[in-house]
């Protein structure tokens, strides 16, 4: 195999500890780099890992893996507001945007990505994982 066919990924998930990135997607350590948040969300930080992922490494297909019963849905962007200033008595200077619907936000993450210049998305899917079953069904 040629280097240039290698495939080598970029995983954007949620830091949900149900979930194990490089088994659910049947990838070796080595193959990919895991890029994790709350929620699994499309922010500078995870667009800025990626790009240097491509540009340093060359990894050149994206996957974006959300999950089923995401701890970053139970709230509303207020009831995370609320919960942070009780435990911290601080007012975070980020909101918590509500995950929601998993077939839904990957299919937003997807167009986030998409809409970045910054990021090579010619190889770009999206994934549902089912942390009740087991089951990877594939979004977008
Ligand atoms: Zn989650």
């Amino acid at each position: 195999m040629s280097e240039s066919s290698e495939l080598l990924t970029s995983v954007l998930t949620c830091m949900d500890y149900r979930l194990d990135p490089l088994a659910i997607l049947r990838l070796d350590p080595g193959e990919a780099h895991v890029i994790r948040n709350a929620g699994g969300y499309v922010t500078d930080d995870a667009i800025r890992s990626i790009c240097l992922s491509q540009q340093l490494v060359g990894t050149n297909r994206i996957v974006v893996l959300h999950h089923t019963d995401c701890a970053a849905s139970a709230r509303t962007a207020e009831g995370y507001r609320e919960l942070v200033e009780a435990g911290t008595g601080v007012s975070p200077a980020w909101d918590v945007e509500p995950v929601g619907d998993p077939r839904e936000r990957v299919l937003a993450a997807i167009e986030q990505l998409r809409a970045s210049p910054l990021l090579d998305t010619s190889l770009l899917e999206g994934f549902v994982y089912d942390v009740d079953d087991g089951t990877l069904t594939l979004v977008g």
